[in-house]
């Protein structure tokens, strides 16, 4: 298959980075154009959940991700400060995947993983310094026009995939909707080394936690370090929240201590809601961000557009190997509904669960979650649907 012009790729983000593998490993040719120097390290996605580290195995990526994060056999919701908690305990999956676990590992260290997979591969080539300015297409091809160092190009593919995130060019071009919300509130994730676990008897490394008579914050932990999501209070101001100052007071309000914390890195995010009003059209495709965005709560988006990638790849080697260019509809077909009923669902409904402020109200759903949690069945079944298994069931029963 490398006698044919290589599949572009627009954004070596971990979805485009796993597409041009899954593509390259399948002997297909394949040319990532991104527009940043290099892998944007910035403070993204942690969690991986169960099935994604099953595909990402197929490759040798999960390995290297494991040597390089943190399993963490179980996460919470937890009331602060009393400890009161649900703890989600994954081995229940075990007889369903390799990896009854969430994995909490950096998102640039898979693209990293990624990028030097993709190495071994001659026919797979990752441009960076490289940005997709404009697409077009015919009924034979794709034309791309790229701005680089040298002067603005354009190449011409049978196939382009656009994981070039929320303000995708791609998706643009097609003249593509993003429909949907963006929400009012700005999050902040700030970056400890504090050693919250030995404060919060019972913790686990992933903890969504209510906060008494205030909002919600969450506890997710990386090798070395805690991400600490802190909700501001809305009547204030981004700047003044994003203040040192105010930082540590809301570290603070966790985890009093005489010194102030000492804080890494700090990122506001606005959430958003977002689905693209099509996956693509003849032979342009959309995946990832690119197609689909939500809240980080759960950490669905990455892993989301990770199995959108490798159901796109699938699908583009057997047309690629003679099957009708009509089994690309199927994709849309399987991965749309996934992320409007499964993936944007269910972020949605654990931010609003987690924005919650009435006490009764937020006793009332942990008493809800603690009962699932002690159920067998209905622990199964809920870590079924939260582990994302759910929704790529769901997309394979689609024909
Ligand atoms: C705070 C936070 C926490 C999160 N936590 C989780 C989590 O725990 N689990 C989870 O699953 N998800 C999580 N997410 C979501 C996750 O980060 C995204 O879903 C993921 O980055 C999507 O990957 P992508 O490759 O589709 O897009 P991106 O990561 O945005 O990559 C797109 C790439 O395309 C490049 N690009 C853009 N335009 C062009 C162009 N015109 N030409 C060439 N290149 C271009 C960009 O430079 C970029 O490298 C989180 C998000 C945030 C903000």
């Amino acid at each position: 298959m490398n006698a044919y012009p290589p599949v572009l790729i627009a954004g070596a983000g971990p979805v485009g980075l796993a597409a041009a593998l899954a593509l390259a490993d399948a002997g297909v040719a394949v040319h990532v154009l991104e527009a940043a120097s290099g892998i944007t390290e910035d403070l993204r996605a942690s969690t991986f959940h169960p099935p994604t580290l099953d595909m990402l195995d197929a490759y040798g990526i999960t390995p290297v991700l494991i040597a390089q994060g943190l399993v963490c056999p179980h996460w919470q919701v937890r009331m602060h400060p009393s400890g009161e908690h649900a703890r989600f305990d994954l081995s229940v999956l075990s007889d369903l995947t390799a990896h009854p676990y969430r994995l909490q590992c950096e998102q640039y260290k898979l693209s990293r993983a990624l990028l030097a997979r993709l190495a071994d591969y001659p026919h797979a080539r990752v441009e960076f310094d490289a940005k997709l300015q404009a697409v077009t297409q015919d009924a034979d091809g794709v034309n791309a026009e790229v701005r680089s160092a040298d002067g603005t190009r354009t190449l011409r593919s049978a196939w382009l995939i656009g994981a070039d995130g929320a303000h995708s060019v791609v998706r643009k071009a097609l003249g593509i909707t993003f429909d949907g919300e963006s929400f009012p509130e700005t999050t902040i994730l700030a970056t400890t080394d504090f050693p919250f676990e030995q404060h919060l008897a019972g913790l686990s490394n992933v903890t969504y936690c209510w906060q008494l008579g205030a909002g919600n914050f969450s506890l997710l932990k990386v090798p070395g370090r805690w991400r600490v999501s802190i909700y501001p209070d809305e009547s204030g101001t981004v700047e003044d929240a994003l203040k040192p100052e105010a930082i540590d007071a809301a570290l603070q309000a966790i985890v009093q201590q005489p010194e102030p914390y000492r804080v890494f890195e700090v990122r506001p995010y606005r959430v958003h809601q977002r689905i693209a009003s099509s996956y693509g059209a003849g032979r342009v495709w959309l995946a990832g961000d690119a197609a689909h965005l939500n809240s980080p709560a759960g950490g669905m988006g990455m892993n989301g557009g990770i199995h959108d990638a490798f159901n796109l790849a699938g699908k583009l080697v057997r047309v690629l190997r003679g099957e009708s260019p009509g089994l690309l509809q199927l994709y849309e077909r399987q991965r749309r509904p996934v992320a409007l009923d499964q993936i944007l669902k269910q972020a949605g409904a654990n931010r609003a669960r987690m924005r919650e402020r009435d006490p009764a109200a937020r006793l009332a759903a942990l008493r809800k979650l603690q009962a699932t949690a002690e159920q067998p069945e209905a622990l199964r079944e809920h870590l079924i649907r939260t582990s994302m298994i759910e929704g790529l069931r769901q997309s394979e029963a689609l024909v």
